[in-house]
């Protein structure tokens, strides 16, 4: 342009000169052809220079032609009329020409300054669709568009969630010093930007002084006057927020300029919701993105320490600046589990800070208070007052919170059943945009996941530990019953089970006097008072089933219920009865042969009378009879201590059953009673025994002794010898009393007897069979009894073969 215009001047002073010079030529052209000549140099001035060289050329050109071609020449003044209207005529078409192309210069000149601003504007919302964050939107109209607003710095303010105030989101070209304290300012506040926004309207001031006529409260007299533009950003009519613009200068806003402000507020208005909903739209992604990876760190391990721990880490630094994790432990006291920060240096600087500061359970704010009260403390703005506040009036404790620049902060209680485990904190500092109402619910919904799965590992871990405990229980042969402070049973183990005669499935959850027979007695005498044990007493329980059974119980409270130890006694109890019901049988079955003994030494003593030998006879063979009676008895308790005390030797040869068998019938006949008949049915070729003859002859003694004394009413007793593959089986079978089916087993036990009634008073040790029961099985054999009473027993023993 400047070059144009330089060539323009050139042209109007040179080419009419130029020109001028050919009257010095001996061949000058005509009037007419010098008058063109003149044209031709106007019209390249005014094409090249505009208006003005091309006037400056037709008065150049005017004078040339007057001067030096019109006659008379060298002079002024025209020769005649003509001649003067020829020049005059020339003047007006060369002004013509020169108007002409200087409205063709115009016209161009708005096209290529309208292009230009096209152009400008498409760059601007070229830039402005690629920015994503205000501040690239801001870039996009003051660098970009810098010539299209012509302005040297910029601001973009937006309101805030609550439409309170306005937050600068984004400057450029400011000095630092300015904005300081109006990074956030109210709506109402009287300035510039707040008020076109309030009224949706936009605010050009031409210089500092038509500013400070409407805005006093700006004036700064060490700042020259400049131009300022302040638009507001309107969506849908509404005002969202405001830019402006500050020019170097003093700028006049023509109509044009303002539409073209305008424009750019528009196009910025435009992008600001783009970056906003693009933003909104990251920022949820990114909070999907990291609860879906906090859930799936907190599910994938029981050891919620560590977990928490990666939780905290994980938080950083997307969602937080700093996350801290606090556990309430056992005690009730506040233990700092994690804290994370990008810095390791911090992190281990952060948990020196924390050892110092221990958190006080009564503080008013912070993890505590969370703790305490089960509610999230949300914080968007943490201002210098809250700080002070915090730091309660510890000046060291402030000047630390106030260097780290804390901004932002939220503190959501981890709560699972009603109880608070911990307390997990978000804080962002400056560098971080604030916390919003989202991120509190995103914090409350990751706390929610996390207490849930702290908790879980916590049940699991207890019911490890119950596990271990009651598989413990289930070992043990004592019963163990665990009631609750209300008397309700949490549980059972399967020793109880058995003793109580009940199914755990049956009685847990239920209260133990409802559920379990005989419980009332088992309160009664052995409950506890609080703190203490009790015990053990020995009861007898009558169970559901009618069942009697003894039991020693002793019961523990321990503050959430009480433990009852249970052990059936019922066995011992049954010995202790019939060991001391055999010191009573056997003092009076030792009594009765030796008082017969002695009472027949006395007569035979006694000189007064003359005794017949009959009668002596029959006192010696009474005497004889019940010596072999005591020594019988005798021998048994002899048999059974040694049985007891593992001292009896077993001998171990080959014999021939039949024989034995048949010898044990010989010696029995010696003395046996009227009535009874007793046979022997021998299997011929019976193999050879192997074991101690002497005692399996004791064995079948006893038996037919047995078989015998409770036959009272006499009949057969039958002797049956058989092979039965491997053994020699040998039956003694009775027609006497039988034994009822319930005591059969009970007979081989020790000093076991059936009811007198039953044996019609028949005496006896009750250790005849316990004795054959054991030395039988010492010679690898088996007895066993099959009886109906009224009817008679068979008692068979079975003792291997040799071969
Ligand atoms: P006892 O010295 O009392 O006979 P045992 O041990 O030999 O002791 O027998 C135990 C109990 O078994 C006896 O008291 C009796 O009640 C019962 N008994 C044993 N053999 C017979 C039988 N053959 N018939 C009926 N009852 C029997």
């Amino acid at each position: 342009m400047r070059s144009s215009t330089a060539l323009g001047w050139a042209a109007a002073l040179l080419a009419p000169a130029a020109i001028s010079t050919l009257d010095a030529l001996p061949n000058r052209p005509s009037p007419q052809l010098a008058g063109f000549l003149y044209l031709l140099a106007v019209s390249l001035a005014a094409y090249l220079g505009g208006f003005t060289a091309g006037l400056v050329a037709t008065v150049l050109s005017t004078l040339g032609l007057a001067f030096f071609f019109t006659p008379p020449r060298h002079d002024f003044i025209p020769a005649n009329g003509d001649q003067g209207a020829g020049v005059a005529l020339f003047f007006v078409v060369a002004i013509l020409i020169a108007q002409l192309f200087e409205r063709r210069r115009q016209v161009q000149r708005q096209a290529e300054a309208a292009s230009a601003r096209a152009n400008r504007l498409q760059a601007v919302t070229a830039r402005l669709a690629e920015a994503v964050t205000p501040q690239q939107v801001l870039d996009a109209i003051v660098t970009e568009g810098v010539e299209a607003a012509e302005a040297r710095a910029g601001a973009i303010g937006l309101l805030t969630l609550d439409g309170e105030a306005i937050e600068i989101v984004a400057q450029r070209g400011y000095e630092r010093n300015i904005l300081v304290g109006w990074e956030t300012f109210p709506l109402a506040s009287d300035t510039p930007m707040a008020q076109a926004i309030r009224e949706n309207k936009p605010f050009f001031f031409r210089s500092s002084a038509e500013r400070d006529a409407v805005f006093p409260n700006l004036t700064r007299p060490d700042v020259p006057s400049h131009a300022l533009a302040i638009l507001p950003l309107v969506l849908e009519g509404r005002a969202i927020g405001g830019i402006a613009f500050t020019f170097p200068t003093e700028v006049e806003f023509d109509a044009e300029r303002r539409a073209l402000k305008t424009t750019l507020a528009q196009q910025a208005a435009q992008a600001i919701d783009r970056v906003r909903l693009y933003e909104a739209e990251r920022a949820l992604r990114q909070r999907m993105t990291f609860l879906a990876d906090a859930s799936e760190l907190l599910g994938s391990s029981l050891d919620y320490e560590a977990t928490l721990t990666q939780l905290a880490r994980l938080a950083v630094p997307e969602m937080a600046t700093w996350c801290s994790v606090d556990m309430v432990g056992p005690d009730g006291s506040i233990q700092r589990l994690a804290v994370a920060h990008e810095d390791p240096e911090r992190v281990a600087w952060a948990e020196r800070l924390g050892a110092e500061y221990p958190p006080d359970p009564a503080q008013p704010m912070g993890v505590p208070n969370v703790i305490r009260t089960m509610t999230a403390e949300f914080v968007p703005e943490l201002t210098d007052d809250l700080l002070v506040e915090a730091a309660q009036g510890d000046e060291r404790l402030l000047e630390i919170v106030r260097e780290l620049g804390l901004r932002s902060a939220i503190t959501v209680p981890l709560i699972a059943r009603g109880r608070a485990l911990g307390a997990l904190s978000l804080i962002r500092d400056e560098t971080a945009p604030r916390y919003t109402e989202l991120d509190l619910d995103l914090a409350s919904e990751l706390a929610r996941r996390a207490a849930s799965a702290v908790d879980n590992a916590i049940l699991y871990r207890e019911a490890e530990r119950r596990g271990d405990a009651s598989r413990a229980l289930a070992h043990v042969d004592d019963g163990v019953v665990l009631l609750d402070e209300d008397g309700v049973v949490v549980s059972v183990n399967p020793a109880a089970e058995r003793i109580l005669s009940v199914d755990s499935e049956d009685v847990v959850g239920e209260t133990a006097v409802g559920s379990i027979g005989g419980w009332t007695e088992i309160e009664d005498n052995a409950r506890p008072s609080e703190g203490e044990t009790r015990g053990p007493v020995t009861l007898p329980l009558v169970q559901s089933d009618g069942a009697e059974r003894w039991v020693s119980v002793s019961g523990v409270d321990f503050g959430d219920g009480v433990v009852y130890a249970l052990r059936d006694v019922t066995a011992e109890r049954l010995l202790e009865r019939t060991r001391s019901d055999f010191v009573a049988t056997a003092s009076h079955e030792l009594r009765t042969p030796l008082s017969a003994v002695l009472g027949a030494v006395k007569t035979l003593q006694r000189e007064d009378v003359a005794f017949e030998p009959e009668q002596r006879e029959m006192l010696m063979n009474m005497i004889d009879s019940e010596a072999e009676r005591l020594s019988g008895i005798v021998g048994q308790i002899l048999l059974t201590g040694q049985l007891d005390a593992g001292r009896l030797p077993l001998e171990h040869e080959l014999f021939d059953p039949v024989e034995l068998t048949q010898s044990v019938v010989e010696s029995a006949e010696l003395h046996l009673p009227s009535g009874i008949e007793l046979r022997v049915q021998a299997e011929q070729n019976v193999p050879p025994v192997s074991g101690d003859p002497n005692q399996l002859r004791q064995v079948l003694s006893n038996l037919v002794d047995n078989a015998i004394k409770y036959s009272p009413q006499g009949g057969d007793v039958e002797l049956r010898l058989n092979r039965n593959g491997q053994f020699a089986r040998i039956e003694v079978a009775d027609c006497g009393l039988g034994i009822p089916r319930d005591e059969q087993e009970r007979i081989f036990e020790k000093f076991y007897r059936l009811d007198p009634a039953l044996t019609r008073g028949v005496n006896g040790t009750g250790l005849g069979l316990y004795i054959s029961k054991e030395l039988v099985e010492r010679m690898n054999g088996r007895i066993s009894v099959d009886s109906e009473p009224g009817r008679g027993s068979t008692f068979v023993v079975e003792v291997p073969l040799a071969v």
